[in-house]
C-alpha cells in the first residue's frame, strides 16, 4: 500500500510492537529518521540490525510520544492496540498534527478531551476504522444539519445467531475465527462479543457529533458480508452507503488522501492499481444480507450506549475492564461469557467522575487494572 504513495509521502518515523524483521525491511525501504519498538530488548536488536544505516532506534511509550509530537512530522497514523494509544494521540493533536486514527480506544476513553484538544490546536482526526471511514465518505458534500442518523454495519462475528446457552463453552480458537476481516487478536475477540461495535458507537459519537448530539441517532445493523461499511440517513430519508471489499488498505488510502484537496476542496483520491480480485464485483456477490443485532445475548453495545450517556470516567472504565477481560479470555483464564459479566459489573459498580481531566481518566484506567489484577493474578 505504501508503495502507491511512495512518491508523495516521506516517512519520518516508523513504530512497531515486536515485529523486528518487518520494521527492518520497511526502514531500509522508506529510510525514516526514527524507528520505535515498544520493548527495550526489541529496540536493541533492531539498532544492531540497522547499524549500517542512519536510522535512530527508540523504545517504549516515551519513544512513541517523541515521534508522535515531533515537529518534522505533520501526519501521524496511530494504530496502537488499546488504551495505550491515548496519550500519543493527545500529544500529536497538541502539536497540531493530523492524526489518522486506527486506535478507537483513544476516543472511547477520553473522547471529549481528545476532540477539544484537536479543536484548540487546529489539529484534525481522520478515522481509519472502516465504518467511520465509510461515514466520512458519505458525509462529503453534505450539510451536517441534513443528517438524521448514522448506521454502523457489523458482521456479527463468528457467533452470530447463537444463544447465550450456546456461547457457554466456546473456545479461544472459535472466537478468533472472524468471518470476513483479518485483524489482531484483541479486536477479533471484540468483534465476537460485539464490544467492537459498542466502542465504535462511542467513536462515531465523538467523531461526527450529529445533531442532536445523541447516541440513539447511531444505529447498528448486522451485515455478514462486510461489503457495505456503514450508512448515513438524511432527513429526507435518503440513505448513502460506502461499499468496497473488506480490506483496511482502502481506509488507509482514504485517510492519507484526506488532506490532499483540489482547488474546490474535493479530496484527491489515491489511485489504486488493483488486479481484478481486489475489485468489488457485486454481480459475483449476488446478495448482501442484513439483520438486527441480538442485544439480549450480546449485551455490550447497549452497555456502551449507557456508558456514553452517563459520560465522565465511565467509558474509560468500561474500556479498561474490557481490555483486561479479553486478555484473560485469550489466556484461557476466564470463559467467553465471563467477558460480558466482568465488563457489565465493572460498569455498574463504578463511582463515576463527571467532567474528568486526562489525569483522572488515566487514574481510572490504572485503578481498574489494579482491581482486576487483585482478582486474577
Ligand atoms: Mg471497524
Amino acid at each position: 500500500m505504501i508503495a502507491e504513495c511512495e512518491e508523495n509521502y516521506r516517512v519520518f518515523a516508523l513504530c512497531a510492537n515486536s515485529n523486528i524483521a518487518l520494521i527492518e525491511a520497511q526502514a531500509r525501504r522508506f529510510k525514516p529518521q526514527y524507528c520505535v519498538l515498544y520493548e527495550d530488548n526489541h529496540a536493541r536488536d533492531l539498532a544492531v540490525r540497522l547499524g549500517d544505516t542512519s536510522v535512530k532506534v527508540l523504545s517504549g511509550i516515551d519513544g512513541i510520544n517523541f515521534i508522535a509530537s515531533h515537529e518534522d512530522a505533520d501526519y501521524v497514523i496511530n494504530a496502537l492496540m488499546g488504551q495505550i494509544g491515548l496519550i500519543p494521540t493527545v500529544n500529536a493533536l497538541r502539536s497540531g498534527k493530523t492524526v489518522g486514527l486506527a486506535n478507537k480506544e483513544t476516543l472511547v476513553a477520553a473522547g471529549e478531551i481528545v476532540m477539544r484538544t484537536a479543536r484548540e490546536n487546529n489539529a484534525q482526526i481522520v478515522p481509519i476504522d472502516s465504518e467511520h471511514c465509510a461515514i466520512l465518505q458519505c458525509l462529503q458534500g453534505e450539510n451536517t444539519s441534513g443528517v438524521e442518523k448514522l448506521i454502523l454495519t457489523a458482521t456479527g462475528g463468528p457467533f452470530f445467531g447463537k444463544s447465550r446457552a450456546e456461547l457457554e463453552n466456546v473456545t479461544v480458537t472459535e472466537a478468533l475465527r472472524h468471518p470476513t476481516w483479518s485483524m489482531g487478536k484483541k479486536i477479533t475477540i471484540d468483534s465476537a462479543t460485539l464490544m467492537n461495535k459498542g466502542l465504535e458507537l462511542i467513536e462515531a459519537y465523538w467523531l461526527f457529533g450529529i445533531t442532536p448530539n445523541n447516541i440513539d441517532n447511531i444505529e447498528i445493523i448486522i451485515h455478514r458480508e462486510s461489503i457495505m461499511h456503514s450508512l448515513v440517513q438524511f432527513i429526507d430519508k435518503s440513505q448513502k452507503a460506502q461499499l468496497s471489499l473488506p480490506d483496511m488498505k482502502m481506509c488507509i488510502r482514504y485517510a492519507l488522501s484526506y488532506n490532499n484537496k483540489d482547488e474546490h476542496g474535493h479530496i484527491k483520491r489515491i489511485q489504486y492499481k488493483s488486479c481484478k480480485s481486489d475489485e468489488l464485483d457485486l454481480a459475483q456477490m449476488k446478495s448482501l444480507t442484513f439483520a438486527s443485532p441480538d442485544y439480549e445475548t450480546f449485551i455490550l453495545p447497549q452497555l456502551a450506549r449507557f456508558a456514553i450517556k452517563e459520560g465522565g470516567t465511565l467509558p474509560a472504565r468500561m474500556n479498561a475492564a474490557n481490555e483486561i477481560a479479553v486478555d484473560l479470555f485469550l489466556r484461557e483464564r476466564i470463559r467467553f461469557l465471563d467477558i460480558f459479566d466482568l465488563v457489565e459489573n465493572a460498569v455498574l459498580q463504578h463511582k463515576n467522575i463527571k467532567n474528568p481531566t486526562l489525569e483522572c481518566i488515566i487514574n481510572c484506567i490504572e485503578e481498574t487494572n489494579n482491581e482486576f489484577k487483585r482478582h486474577f493474578i
